[in-house]
């Protein structure tokens, strides 16, 4: 049995160990402004540094980084040394652990009374702390290593939202000195052009908006911080003077409210800008409802948050409750479940499309990321494996945001062990085995044998019975592949020839639904040409276009007969798309299928041969706000092949807006100018009467 000695040296090797991984990722973080890591692997490796020293409290040393804020400030700025400490926020994770946080204030105040609290968005930038003398902006630091910031007064005076004069005069409405905090922070939008601007000159990205904001702001070119749009909310009030005049007389620190919220309300008075979402909470059990709000809320904000931020919101508990090391004890971050993780890639597949692309998948070592667990990750073509300098085997940082499909971040690069394999692209199609190729400036490699290849057969096939296309009630994805896999069908031209019997030996097809099979595909053979063309799935022809097509040439053979110049006078028809449809009906195979569809389906010609006396020719419509009845893209098809323009905003040549359900500004702007307003009720009745 190992003695308590061998014990203690193991656990300090331990402690060791995770005092270096920290320190590092506090550098990669806080210096660089470039994490190697998400931030719930970071927070994982603090709780078990703080459990060890709970529970050996004897290994609990002055430099470990639970005692410590922040980073190093860098050298590059000159220092500010904080009047008071800026310091960080301890954090909980669930339920639980923030009721134990209310069970601790309630002991430590020695009251079983409610708590009010001030709750605010945990904003995910950067600490600031703002200094005003007489009312002027004369200095602006960031919070660094808690006790020493960065002078960053040039760049901070930058951004349109912090005022460099406050509100009213100063000893009269507010102290001579009074140091404001907040966090600077760079809206979504911001973030996502500055990345996408990164990304077409080839530059580094930023992993995510708090590092964005950081690295903009902690910039030695103030020109540079002036062009990437952050902005600031005020939270909180550093040192304040107490040379404060109130009816001539000299009031000690009168400026001072003894809420914290109705000091930001104050702050906000003098012109400084305070989140909107902030709210004043009676008691504690109000908090996970506010919680729930706020979550609900994340997607749609146009800042990224990663959780709440609970106060104590009476002055005088805060004073008596006090302080840690790096923490006040009167505040706690409740965070969001996290929407980044670390995990391992454990091989890569690849798929074969509709259109032959095939693109590499990695098949991931399952992960609980924003909220569901994610075992696969699309990685797009090769220029993004490139861009990662992903091998199989790594640890990579997956982040699912809101909706979005999961996304893998980076490469941990120092966690890659000797065993990783390079991603090896497949020389032939892996489904089919023919001939692979990359299209001159494309990044995606595509399997050449169209139809041919079973892989392209079955997502051709789901495409043409699509809700969008022809709309093939019962024919779902799993009965098209097993169809093609046994050799039942090939083309889309196929399906028309499958019996009952055919259908009924499918795996969960009896005879009902074989029959309501057939009987729906008999309804798709009546379409509209536009359906036919966008059914075909050529690459690059959405509904829209394939409206106009329909819309501009009137028959089939028209537009299989059009050349590469003539399919560009075409209304939304560009170089690539021409190309597409020329390329597609020079396929003998496509060809084919086209012809032996010809026969089966019908559309009704189109009679006027002239676009411009299409019913609605130079009419422009704009759409906004849900629709109910339709989706937007079938909206704007339908207007589209009646000659109508569809256009995405609001101006004095806008004819008509669609206003559907929680219309917004458009909706206000052709109020103002004056546009037609319809409903989608009479948008149906329009189409109807056209139809
Ligand atoms: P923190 O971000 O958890 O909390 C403190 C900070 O929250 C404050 O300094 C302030 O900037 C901010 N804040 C936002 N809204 C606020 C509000 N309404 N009121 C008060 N403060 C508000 O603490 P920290 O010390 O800045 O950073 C620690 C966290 O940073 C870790 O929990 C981890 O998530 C992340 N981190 C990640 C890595 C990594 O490698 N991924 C490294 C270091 C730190």
């Amino acid at each position: 049995m190992p003695n308590a000695s061998s014990l203690t040296s193991a656990l300090q090797e331990q402690l060791n160990k995770i005092h270096q991984q920290i320190n590092q990722y506090n550098h990669q973080y806080y210096v660089l402004d470039q994490p190697s890591v998400p931030d719930a692997e970071y927070d994982r490796l603090m709780r078990e540094l703080i459990t060890i020293e709970q529970t050996h409290p004897q290994l609990k040393t002055l430099d470990s980084p639970s005692q410590k804020v922040g980073g190093q400030p860098l050298k590059s700025f000159t220092q500010v040394a904080h009047q008071l400490p800026m310091l960080s926020l301890d954090n909980v994770f669930s339920r639980d652990e923030w009721q134990a946080f209310v069970k601790r204030l309630q002991d430590r105040l020695v009251t079983q009374s409610d708590i009010v609290i001030c709750a605010e968005p945990k904003l995910d930038g950067l600490a600031v702390s703002l200094r005003y003398e007489e009312g002027i902006l004369v200095q602006a630091a960031t919070r660094g290593d808690g006790s020493t910031g960065e002078n960053i007064t040039t760049n901070i005076r930058t951004i349109k939202s912090i005022p460099l004069k406050l509100i009213g005069q100063s000893g009269v409405d507010y102290p001579d000195i009074i140091e404001v905090r907040g966090e600077v922070f760079m809206p979504k939008a911001s973030f996502d052009k500055l990345n996408e601007q990164a990304k077409n000159k080839g530059e580094k990205s930023f992993a995510n908006p708090r590092n964005a904001a950081a690295g903009s702001l902690r910039q030695l070119d103030s020109k540079i911080t002036a062009k990437r749009n952050l902005a600031f909310y005020a939270y909180g009030l550093g040192y304040v003077s107490d040379l404060y005049v109130e009816n001539g007389e000299i009031i000690d620190q009168a400026f001072l409210k003894s809420s914290h919220f109705q000091r930001l309300c104050q702050v906000k008075a003098l012109g400084l800008p305070m989140c909107p979402e902030v709210r004043l909470l009676e008691n504690p059990q109000q908090v996970e409802e506010f919680y729930q709000e706020i979550l609900n809320k994340r997607d749609a904000l146009s800042y990224e948050i990663d959780g709440t931020v609970l106060k104590v919101d009476n002055i005088t508990q805060q004073e008596k409750l006090g302080f840690v090391a790096r923490a006040p004890r009167w505040a706690i971050a409740y965070k969001f479940p996290a929407q980044e993780e670390l995990t391992v890639v454990e091989d890569v597949e690849f798929q074969v499309g509709r259109t032959g692309a095939i693109t590499p998948v990695a098949r991931l070592k399952p992960v609980f990321v924003g909220g569901v667990t994610v075992s696969n990750a699309t990685l797009h073509n090769q220029d993004e494996i490139v861009r990662l300098g992903l091998k199989i085997g790594d640890s990579v940082v997956i982040r699912r945001a809101g909706d979005v499909i999961p996304q893998i971040v980076s490469v941990v690069l120092d966690k890659r062990g000797d065993d990783a394999k390079d991603i090896v692209f497949p020389s032939s199609c892996p489904v089919c085995d023919s001939k692979v190729a990359k299209a001159e400036g494309e990044a995606v490699l595509r399997c050449t044998a169209g139809l041919f290849c079973q892989a392209q057969r079955k997502e051709a096939i789901k495409h043409f019975s699509s809700r969008k296309a022809h709309d093939v009630d019962g024919l779902g994805d799993k009965l098209v592949e097993q169809l093609v896999d046994e050799n039942l069908i090939t083309t889309p031209a196929d399906l028309f020839k499958l019996t009952e019997i055919d259908i009924s030996t499918m795996d969960r097809m009896g005879k009902k639904s074989a029959i309501n099979l057939i009987t729906a595909l008999e309804s798709a053979k009546e379409t509209t040409l536009a359906k036919f063309i966008y059914g075909l799935g050529i690459r690059e022809v959405g509904e829209a276009t394939a409206a106009n097509l329909a819309n501009h040439y009137f028959t089939l053979s028209a537009i299989q007969a059009a050349s590469f110049e003539d399919l560009q006078t075409v209304s939304d028809v560009g170089e690539v798309v021409a190309k597409n449809i020329v390329n597609f009906f020079k396929e003998s195979h496509n060809v084919e299928v086209v012809s032996a569809l010809d026969e089966i389906m019908n559309w009704p010609d189109i009679i006027e041969k002239s676009a411009d006396k299409l019913p609605l020719a130079e009419q422009t419509f704009v759409l906004t706000g849900t629709l109910t009845q339709m989706g937007r893209s079938e909206a704007k098809a339908a207007l589209q092949s009646f000659g109508a323009k569809v256009s995405g905003s609001v101006s004095a040549k806008t004819h008509f807006l669609v206003a559907g359900e929680k219309s917004g500004s458009k909706l206000t702007k052709a109020q103002d100018l004056g546009v037609t307003i319809l409903t989608e009720d009479d948008l149906v009745a329009l189409l109807e009467k056209h139809n």
